[in-house]
């Protein structure tokens, strides 16, 4: 039987996380520091699965989309124009209650407008942090760490265009970290102060834009399921008149149904030419788009996909999380679609001699040798070893036994059916190559 009860699952996560390797506090050797996080050993592969799926089908699977690596530092001119360092020179209060935040000269009175709350004494507050470029620090030394990553495409758009010599309709790509000083964080790594984001910005001529936002909300979503999230557990949620910035035009965001509530993976938006515009008002530079064929010379529409690793990460170990019973034997298990999985094949010799243990870590060999992650596990009886795959979403476990040297068979066992197929070492890599391709994924 299949978890139902889903309200304990994010202390079990992150528990789980720091015993097997997923996510640490970080610094905890020091008492941890609020509200940031380390990937361990396992959860770094989770992280890189996530990325590189991302990039493979934002920008290796398309001829109309290139990538790029910004630096977190930037000149801090782009974050006047890009509106960040006027927007949240703010005073800023919280409600107690709702934990909702508001600029105090929006609010009448001294109530949470939203909940009738407590509001805690207003405060200067700029979600950037801060810092000094040099010895001194002095205004003219100020440098911000990166709120967002599209900054940096947007200050190159034309520079990545005319290098790479696309032609509207195009997208400039990026992985990168970004920080803000939130006010309020928690839930493990949902909202945390250092992260990373995933975003595409999408250039288009206006009177496509339209169309361009229909196609970038879809394609994200079914990315959502491709990486195996019960589809059951997403939603498109566009965003209501008040929540939209004043420049965008329309907003969705893809959700996820986390322990805690329907909360937001990523933001799909039609940003209209407020970017370009901002950054060709403010450099002087005539950063337009030049039509080769019909010589006409404009702003173009960016379409944005936003998206949070570590948002993406804390569903994929959300949504696999599970325990159910095999034979009055209770067992917790991470469900990952297998081309996610951290540790895609764990091999066990049945016993310690004649040959097993050499034969499984030969095998162990081969499988490292193709990138698939896999490790050699001799400790314990082998359902004990089953059940520390399960609870890291091994996908396959594979044991060699006294058959296996004779004539070159093993066992495979799947973690969700429980299903242990004999199959010949040779056939070995095929078979597992068929069950780790992405294409063959469904929800
Ligand atoms: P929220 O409303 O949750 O604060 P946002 O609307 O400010 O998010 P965006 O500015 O649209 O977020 O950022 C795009 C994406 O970056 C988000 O969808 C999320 O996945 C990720 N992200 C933003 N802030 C954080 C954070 N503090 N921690 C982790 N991920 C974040």
């Amino acid at each position: 039987m299949a978890l139902e009860d889903r309200s304990t699952v994010m202390d079990k996560l992150t528990s789980l996380g720091k015993r097997k390797g997923f996510i640490f506090r970080s610094s905890e050797i020091y008492g941890g520091l609020g509200s940031t996080w380390d990937y361990g050993p396992l959860g770094v592969e989770l992280k890189r699965s996530v990325t590189a799926s991302w990039w493979s089908e934002i920008v290796s699977k398309r001829e109309d989309v290139v990538g790029m690596d910004a630096a977190i530092l930037m000149n801090p001119d782009v974050w006047k124009a890009s509106g960040h360092v006027g927007s949240f020179q703010d005073p800023l209060v919280e409600c107690s209650k709702c934990n909702r935040r508001f600029r105090q000269d929006h609010v009448e009175g001294d109530a949470c407008p939203e909940c009738g709350g407590e509001l805690s004494d207003p405060r200067m507050f700029n979600l950037m942090f801060k810092t000094f470029i040099g010895p001194v620090e002095d205004e003219g030394s100020v440098a911000w760490l990166r709120p967002e990553t599209a900054q940096g495409i947007f200050v190159n758009f034309r520079n990545a265009q005319e290098a790479s010599r696309q032609k509207i309709p195009f997208g400039i790509a990026q992985i990168g970290k970004a920080f803000r000083n939130e006010i309020t964080v928690g839930n493990f790594i949902f909202r945390s102060r250092e992260f990373e984001q995933m975003e595409l910005e999408w250039f288009c001529h206006p009177d496509e834009a339209d169309q361009w936002f229909e196609y970038w909300l879809q394609a994200r979503f079914d990315w959502y399921l491709s990486m195996g999230v019960k589809k059951e557990r997403l939603r498109l949620r566009p965003h209501t008149d008040d929540e939209l910035a004043h420049y965008a035009k329309m907003c969705h965001d893809v959700e996820y149904e986390f322990p805690f509530g329907w909360s937001e993976l990523e933001g799909v938006a039609h940003r209209g030419t407020y970017d370009l515009d901002q950054h060709i008002e403010h450099s002087g530079k005539d950063i337009r788009y030049l039509d080769p064929h019909t010589h006409e010379k404009y702003v173009p529409v960016v379409i944005e996909s936003s998206g949070g690793v570590d948002r993406t990460v804390l569903t994929l170990l959300a949504d696999a999380y599970d325990e159910d019973k095999i034979g009055g034997d209770e067992r917790v298990l991470l469900r990952f679609a297998p081309h996610i999985a951290p540790i895609k094949a764990a091999v066990f010799p049945l016993v310690k001699r004649e040959g097993m243990p050499e034969l499984a870590r030969r095998i162990v060999e081969e499988l490292r040798g193709r990138s698939w992650n896999s490790i050699y596990d001799e400790g314990g009886s082998i359902g004990r070893r089953y059940r520390r795959m399960d609870e890291v979403g091994t996908p396959f476990c594979i044991t060699v036994d006294g058959e296996s040297v004779e004539d070159q068979t093993v066992t495979v066992r799947d973690r969700d059916t429980l299903v242990q197929v004999r199959i010949a070492i040779d056939s070995l890599v095929d078979y597992l190559a068929e069950r780790l391709d992405p294409r063959g994924q469904k929800s």
